[in-house]
């Protein structure tokens, strides 16, 4: 039996190939090899959501501006506070946040004071509200347990003035965007959106609203793409699908390369007889083929095309998403800020069986929980082809069972990347 199975040349049916890459290796080649995205843009606050900061921002001002009370209270000087003891204090005037008072407390005295408000001459303590007891004189009474410097907030503890207090390369949240109106500033110098320009090849893909004939697919690829992209907060030009035609790819290839600063297509890559991505790119551009030693996914094209970095990515649709979000992500990432993007993994206990042959590094889908214990367990989402495109929208996260890993058994650890983290 052995002695007539037929095999001309590697495949993806091989656990093992020569000139593989693994996803580490490809993916350090993508990202030691990145060029600098140049061009910024200043923007209103509000719409600096998500971009990615051009500049360091330097705080003109300390925050808190000045010492002030954390707590509703009374503000006095911390050298009369008590211990194993009363002391009653006369209550001189009572401060608003926002209020000024411009005298000074002096022996004997405290000032009713409320959160926020600036902390009066005279005073380094605040003995909050509720641990005071009030007298009938109007006075009030502080016991002991208390600490000298208590419930004060001092000035530039958060921020100090002429601090750089963001730094470029930082992808703003809405804490940011709290903090730059906290310190008065109201627009923000952000890098331009990396302009992804990406489309479909294959005649076997129809549009949605067109009828399916026999063999004929709709282009699902370029939605996913489209989701993926928009997260990323990417400027994307859909350039439609493209058929299977030397000359329609040669147009579509440099139209994309001309328009954008990263081009991604799909399908085309392998090596079937309508596969003219490589050909193509190498005619136009530079072309890098990799094999990569993964599942789903493992031919990818890299190159340039023009001054654009050049993705072709397979055309299987969980292919696309599993390579886009290991090897297109971590660029668009760095690209947009210029530092690197690190992926976000966690432990799990796997409750399923996993099939696995060490070879290649597998991107499973998986369901990923937490357990009233607060531990994190996965389960396989089932069936795992790279066509199945239900699995990645049932699947919460990917199994990465990295070269080595060999069959997981339930109740084994594993390794998982959330989806919520790939953006
Ligand atoms: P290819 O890499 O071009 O050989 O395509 C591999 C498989 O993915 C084929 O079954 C294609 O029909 C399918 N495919 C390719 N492109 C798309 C797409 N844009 N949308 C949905 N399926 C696709
Ligand atoms: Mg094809």
């Amino acid at each position: 039996m052995q002695s007539h199975i037929i095999r001309t040349a590697p495949s993806c049916a091989d656990d093992r190939e020569p000139q593989v890459l693994t996803v580490h290796q490809a993916r350090e080649k993508i990202l030691s090899s990145l060029p600098a995205l140049q061009g910024e843009e200043r923007v209103a606050l509000r719409s600096a959501l998500g971009r990615v900061l051009a500049r360091d921002v330097i705080s003109p001002i300390n925050v808190p501006g000045h010492d002030n009370s954390a707590m509703d209270g009374y503000a006095l000087d911390g050298s009369q506070l008590p211990e194993d003891a009363y002391v009653d204090l006369e209550v001189i005037v009572t401060l608003p946040a926002g209020g000024r008072f411009n005298g000074t407390c002096g022996p004997g005295q405290c000032v009713h004071i409320m959160t926020g408000a600036p902390m009066p001459a005279g005073t380094d303590t605040v003995v909050m509200q509720e641990h005071v007891m009030a007298l009938e004189d109007g006075r009030i009474r502080i016991g002991s347990g208390h600490r000298r410097g208590q419930n004060v907030r001092s000035a530039g503890e958060d921020i100090a003035a002429g601090s750089a207090v963001l730094h470029a390369g930082k992808r703003l949240t809405p804490a940011d965007l709290g903090i730059l109106a906290s310190i008065g500033i109201g627009e923000v110098f952000v890098c331009r959106r990396v302009r992804v320009a990406f489309f479909s090849t294959g005649d076997e893909l129809r549009g949605i609203g067109e009828t399916l004939g026999e063999g004929e697919v709709y282009d699902s690829n370029r939605y996913s793409l489209h989701g993926m992209l928009r997260r990323l907060d990417a400027d994307i030009l859909d350039l439609g699908v493209v058929r299977d035609e030397p000359e329609a790819l040669r147009e579509a290839f440099q139209t994309a390369g001309q328009l954008a600063d990263v081009v991604i297509t799909s399908g085309g890559v392998s090596v079937g007889e309508a596969d003219y991505t490589k050909p193509i790119l190498e005619e136009l551009g530079e072309m890098r083929f990799w094999k990569i030693a993964m599942k789903p996914g493992r031919p990818l094209a890299y190159g340039k095309l023009g001054n654009a970095l050049f993705f072709g990515l397979p055309g299987n649709p969980v292919a696309v998403m599993v390579t886009f979000y290991q090897f297109v992500l971590p660029a668009l990432q760095q690209l947009a800020s210029g530092t690197r993007w690190k992926p976000f993994i966690l432990d799990a206990v796997c409750t399923s069986a996993l099939r696995k042959r060490p070879g290649r590094f597998e991107f499973l889908r998986g369901i990923l929980s937490q357990q009233d214990d607060g531990s994190f367990v996965v389960e396989s989402v089932g069936q795992q082809g790279s066509g199945i495109l239900t699995s990645m929208s049932r699947g919460n996260c990917f199994i990465l069972l990295d070269e080595e890993q060999a069959d997981v058994k339930p109740g084994d650890k594993v390794r998982v990347q959330p989806f919520a983290t790939l953006f």
